[in-house]
């Protein structure tokens, strides 16, 4: 498969006995830390193009669903090697995503209060508030993705389950992979 992307297998079962380098992946720094985590593949789902709407659309959502978890495979990681980029990278984005859901949550739990303590002409204008803040919290979604350890390393776990592919590795990660 042609790709513009340059990338690098590493056999599934290193990456589980934590067989890897000690420079990061993405920046090619010193480790600082080592993290172990699920890592999943990537998922292209077959289906029709064609928009299904009611009940045969729910119907087509639970198939490719069902596809999905059939089709993902998943690498246990274990001490994959994170720089202090990558540290702060993963940090920043997580704490943005937790601001953003738990801030949302609490505009949306706490106009709601406001709407039973208050009369009922402000009612409308909290509800209005009451979904922007349930919309903020929805959208912590994707700052969460952002920080996730496959974003932020920039590797999945090969379609087939047997390698991780680490897209555009930085020199000293693949350098050490060769040993
Ligand atoms: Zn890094």
């Amino acid at each position: 498969m042609a790709s513009d992307f340059d990338t690098v297998r590493i056999p599934a079962n290193l990456a589980e006995q934590g067989i890897l380098p000690s420079h990061c992946s993405r920046h090619g720094r010193p480790a600082v830390r080592r993290a172990d985590f699920t890592l999943q593949s990537k998922v292209r789902l077959k289906g029709s193009r064609t928009r299904r709407v009611g009940v045969f659309g729910a119907v087509g959502m639970a198939e490719r669903l069902d596809q999905h978890a059939r089709k993902v495979r998943v690498t246990q990681v274990k001490g994959w090697p994170l720089c202090d980029v990558c540290a702060r990278t993963r940090t920043r984005w997580l704490t943005v995503a937790a601001v953003l859901f738990f801030g949302g949550l609490l505009v949306f739990a706490g106009s709601l209060v406001a709407g039973i303590l208050t009369e009922a002409g402000t009612v409308r204008w909290l509800a209005g508030v009451a979904l922007a803040g349930f919309v903020v919290a929805v959208l912590a979604a994707f700052p969460f993705s952002r920080g996730s350890m496959s974003r932020v390393i920039g590797a999945s776990t090969a379609p087939e389950g047997d390698a991780v592919l680490v897209e555009n590795p930085s020199a000293p990660f693949r350098a050490e992979l060769r040993h």
